[in-house]
């Protein structure tokens, strides 16, 4: 029978999530949900040292605003928890203790000053099968002085016991199979007393397993790992229930090779982190995605493109189809350039996409941080004017800079256009234009077009001048939308207000 499949997000809690955490993170929600199967959120914070406060609420936060659903976790509970691994202790206790009593695994005493003389005197030193002889270990002394040692509560680390002379095969779903010696390997530290905790490599294994795990979906930096988690799930005889491998493409600098980094960020202008980060040591503050106003729908739509494609130019796909249509088949195995440029584009298009109503809701926090009391305007007149300027918008707080104007009155004109539209005889013609709007008897768009045009032709007056001195006098420079849409919203009286107020107040440098 087909398992039921089961993936994990096992995320360190040493810092903030970073931009390639969270594609991870989606790419192993895409595939749970593509095939009807389970979602675990695994906290491994099996390393103390580097355990930083707030990393785990931080995770959590994250996953939640980009609406990467979690079935099993801390928070949600499950069937095969504790789901972070420094309640898991005594399950990693046993385990390390069956490899011991079958041999796949030894106690090693050496001090950490006696192995940086080790280093120190053999060049490459690796502890392996060719050096562990003359070293400090459960194999190399005799039983009596181990017990001895382990009696007196002496220090100890256990070690895998890596074979010489093996081929290590690591099948993965993206790079297809990779070989490796196992003579390369070195006899890696399962477990510490000094801390009473496994290592990554123990705990990861003997969570995946237990956990029921069928594909191991991580970034490649992982990869180099995996010959030894493929040799300790033999040596615990789970080989048949191995999980299957995916490592993921590299995130690449946006400018040249390398890995994304959080300095390239900072120099190009782009958060790498999904929500701001406030670092509790040393009170530094890092962009978010969140903060700095995208969309959760963008940041997933774009992470989701950055080493996949649904095997077409299709871009713009919603949480809904991106699962219908993820499969590992279209993943790259090379490194995707992080293109931020396209992220801006991403939440471009969602928020043109998004009905005027609701954009009109996320602006109006902006109008309050401008002084504006959105309560003072209708909401279908907040909703009209976010709607008339959202296609030059790439983040909801840029509607600001382009609707201003339809919330206050100009303060000042554009020197520039005053200088080239605004003459002397402007004035005069201004008033005369007053005259117009005010015998109007319809004030929208269709109808006051016509009118205001026809007098301009009527008089022979410039087109262009008298237009842009109307815009300047009613925006404050020559840039917005179409001018009788503008004024359909405005309506006659705070269009002839702006009108009375330009003439008064702006004056042509001689
Ligand atoms: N705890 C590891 C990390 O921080 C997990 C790697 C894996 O998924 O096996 O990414």
């Amino acid at each position: 029978m087909e398992r039921e499949v089961r993936v994990r997000f096992a995320p360190s809690p040493t810092g903030p999530l970073h931009i390639g955490g969270v594609r991870t993170a989606l790419y192993n929600y895409l595939f749970a949900r593509r095939h009807g199967g389970k979602m675990i959120l695994r906290i491994e914070d099996t390393d103390s040292q580097r355990f930083v406060p707030g990393a785990e609420d931080y995770i959590n936060e994250s996953l939640a605003w980009l609406g990467i659903g979690i079935d099993e976790g801390v928070r949600e509970g499950g069937d095969y928890g504790p789901y972070k691994q420094s309640e898991r202790r005594d399950i990693y206790r046993r385990y390390v203790q069956q490899l011991i009593d079958a041999g796949r695994a030894y106690y090693a005493f050496d001090t950490p000053a006696e192995l940086e003389a080790k280093r120190a005197e053999v060049a490459n030193f690796q502890y392996d099968a060719s050096t562990r002889g003359s070293m400090r270990n459960s194999l190399s002394l005799p039983a009596e002085e181990v017990k001895t040692l382990l009696d007196a509560g002496t220090p100890y680390v256990v070690r895998f016991k890596i074979e010489p002379g093996r081929d290590v095969e690591v099948n993965d779903l993206i790079r297809g199979k990779v070989v490796i010696k196992s003579d390369i390997l070195d006899d890696k530290v399962l477990y510490k007393s000094a801390d009473d905790l496994p290592t990554y490599h123990l705990a990861n294994i003997v969570d995946d397993h237990l956990m029921l795990i069928t594909h191991v979906i991580r970034g490649e930096e992982w990869l180099p790992s995996a010959p030894l988690h493929v040799l300790l799930y033999e040596a615990f005889g789970w080989s048949d229930t191995m999980p299957s491998f995916v490592h993921l493409p590299l995130l690449l600098k946006p400018d040249g090779k390398g890995k994304l980094s959080k300095r390239d960020g900072d120099r190009l202008g782009f958060p790498v982190f999904p929500l701001e980060w406030h670092d509790p040591k040393s009170g530094n503050i890092s962009a978010g995605y969140r903060e700095s106003g995208y969309l959760p729908e963008a940041v997933v739509n774009f992470l989701a493109l950055l080493g996949w494609n649904p095997g077409d130019d299709t871009e713009v796909m919603d949480i809904d189809t991106l699962i219908q249509k993820f499969s590992f088949d279209h993943c790259s195995k090379s490194g995707a350039k992080f293109a931020y440029e396209k992220g801006k584009w991403f939440n471009h298009t969602y928020l043109q996409a998004m009905p005027d109503a609701e954009l009109a809701e996320l602006f109006k926090p902006v109008m309050r941080q401008h002084g504006v009391n959105p309560e003072d305007f209708s909401d279908e007149y907040i909703r009209r004017a976010v709607g008339m300027v959202k296609s030059r918008i790439n983040f909801v707080s840029e509607l600001w800079d382009n609707a201003r104007f339809f919330f206050v009155e100009p303060d000042c004109y554009d020197p520039k256009a005053v200088k080239k539209r605004w003459s002397e005889d402007t004035p005069a013609i201004m008033e005369e234009l007053i005259g117009v709007l005010e015998q109007l008897p319809d004030f929208s768009s269709a109808a006051s077009e016509p009118v205001v045009l026809g007098w301009i032709a009527e008089k022979g007056y410039h087109l262009g001048n008298v237009m842009n001195a109307f815009r300047l006098a009613v925006v404050g420079e020559c840039k917005g939308p179409h001018m009788f849409d503008i004024t359909e919203l405005m309506g006659c009286e705070e269009t002839v207000k702006r009108l009375r107020k330009a003439i008064k107040d702006i004056h042509q440098e001689a």
